[in-house]
């Protein structure tokens, strides 16, 4: 598969990844990466505490997927 941004310009790269929301293929340079923390609630006395994992959880967006998701801020 090639880079679907960078077929609409003339250009054929070849993908690396994927976005997982639209299924678009991504060359390095048109890929967003977000590393999104990951929680694990661990009860204590009463009630749960919530605590940051120290490993993230990448995934792929392309760039319109990625503006899209981070418009309503
Ligand atoms: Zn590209
Ligand atoms: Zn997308």
């Amino acid at each position: 598969m090639n880079c679907y941004v960078c077929n609409k310009l003339g250009k054929d790269t070849p993908a690396v990844a994927i976005c997982i929301l639209c299924g678009m293929g991504l060359c390095p340079e048109h890929l967003v990466r977000e590393e999104l923390p990951v929680f694990q609630d661990v009860s204590a006395g009463m009630g749960t505490v919530r605590h940051k994992m120290p490993e993230t959880l990448p995934r792929i967006l392309c760039s319109e997927c990625y503006h899209a998701l981070h418009q309503a801020k």
